[in-house]
């Protein structure tokens, strides 16, 4: 027997800043499909009009492009509205769902009736919206491909779903297993968070006759504070990252090893390694935590590896032969992007110093760095001459030249910056 093409699909809701969390499910879904040579489909998911950003779609393609991520196949629901009107209209005549004229007055926000069994169930009416008829005591269950476990309800706890709007838009649920299985996808693959829709799911796949796909759901990011994954420190949108300065290398990195490890120890992936290398087995049983220093570690390792000129364009600098020198000073030293104007500032222009930084000395530090300087001899050797303790000379010398206590090295810093401007800075304070 062939086997089955794996065909996956990423199915975000233009409603907001891609999320990490999200960013993590396409990578996974990417990289099951593609490993072994299937199909990965990007499917919006825009039925609810109402919670839509202006420009959402085209920002989540470009997001993924930031990553390399190429879809085979491109849909969006608000396009196919026809073929989820048939499923919901066959699964009522077919005595499986029914029409509803208290759907918003019975709905909570989530769209749940706020009575598991819905007051229109058994009214016969002819028009409305659609709600799944939810038989009692029955079982419903799948295996969790990313678990492993089964997992079953009984359908006493499933409320009867709204299926399809009085506005002839579907609800996620009719929507997803509709297209799922329209698209033939093989393997499904979404957050934790979409557990409780599963139920719901697995009735509707019955009840219109479709195989139901391999389901997997993804383990919770969580906050090293504890809890599910928020913003208290710092950004967790895909967007906000990157303007933070980290590198779509670093995050691409980071995040596919947040509920993923390969069989070896390797840490080091990029798309075409982690494609290679992926394997279903990997995926992690307990929730991982965002640990920005390991993203910051990343970041650093990535910025390493790049030339300065790469560099220097990821900067935004012009290519000029100071601009060189300083990015290849600060290569070592940054561990995001946007560090680098704090520690680079005072080459461009001159510091704001605070006078009260000084050590005792300073006058006497900054008048031999001064004469040393200009006669160009090597300033540890002015120190052992003077008596100078080291560290306070230098640090003196730092803070005239650059404003603060934390620089690059400092004798290079001069050197970049041209004598003259260096002792104009050291002259001031003297
Ligand atoms: N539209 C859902 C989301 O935004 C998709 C869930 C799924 O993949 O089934 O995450």
């Amino acid at each position: 027997m062939s086997k089955v093409k794996i065909c996956t699909r990423f199915a975000p809701s233009p409603t907001g800043s891609m999320h990490i969390g999200n960013l993590r499910t396409a990578f996974y879904a990417y990289a099951l499909a593609k490993h072994s040579n299937g199909d990965f489909i990007l499917r919006i998911e825009d039925t609810d009009k109402k919670r839509e950003k202006e420009g959402g779609v085209e920002d989540i393609k470009r997001l993924l492009g930031i990553f390399n991520i190429k879809w085979d196949e491109f849909y969006v629901q608000s396009e196919r509205l026809d073929l989820y009107n048939k499923a919901a209209e066959r699964l009522v005549k077919e005595g499986r769902a029914f029409y509803c004229q208290c759907e918003a007055k019975n709905a909570k926000e989530d769209g749940f009736s706020k009575d598991l069994r819905d007051p229109c169930r058994d009214k016969n009416l002819t028009s409305g919206a659609i709600k799944l008829k939810v038989p009692d005591n029955e079982g419903v269950g799948f295996t969790d491909f990313v678990i492993n476990k089964k997992v079953s309800w009984s359908t006493n706890i499933v409320g009867d779903a709204t299926l399809l709007k009085t506005d002839k838009f579907p609800t996620y649920h009719l929507a997803v297993v509709v297209d799922d299985n329209d698209m033939k996808i093989s393997h499904v693959l979404r957050g934790h968070d979409w557990m409780p829709s599963t139920p719901i799911h697995l009735l509707v796949y019955k009840y219109l006759g479709f195989d139901v796909p391999q389901i997997g759901h993804l383990t919770d990011i969580m906050d090293p504070d504890g809890g599910k994954l928020s913003k208290r420190k710092g950004s967790t949108s895909v967007q906000g990252l990157l303007d933070e300065g980290y590198l779509p290398d670093a995050l691409f990195n980071f995040v596919i090893l947040l509920g993923w490890a390969p069989k070896n120890n390797q840490e080091l992936f990029n798309l075409n390694s982690f494609v290679k290398d992926f394997d279903q087995s990997g995926f992690q049983k307990s929730n991982p935590v965002f640990n920005r220093d390991k993203l910051d570690w990343f970041n650093g390792q990535y910025i390493r590896k790049l030339s300065i000129e790469e560099l220097i364009n990821k900067l935004n600098l012009e290519n000029t032969s100071k601009n060189k020198s300083i990015v290849s000073l600060i290569q070592d030293r940054i561990k995001k992007l946007s560090d680098f104007n704090s520690l680079t500032s005072f080459f461009f222009e001159k510091p704001e110093v605070d006078t009260k930084l000084f050590g005792e000395n300073y006058k006497k530090h900054l008048r031999k760095a001064i004469e040393g300087i200009q006669s160009e001899r090597d300033l540890m050797e002015v120190v052992k001459e003077n008596d100078f303790k080291t560290g306070d000379f230098f640090m003196d010398l730092r803070i005239a030249i650059t404003g603060v206590k934390f620089t690059p090295p400092i004798n290079e810093s001069i050197a970049i910056l041209g004598k003259e401007e260096g002792l104009a800075r050291l002259n001031k304070f003297i």
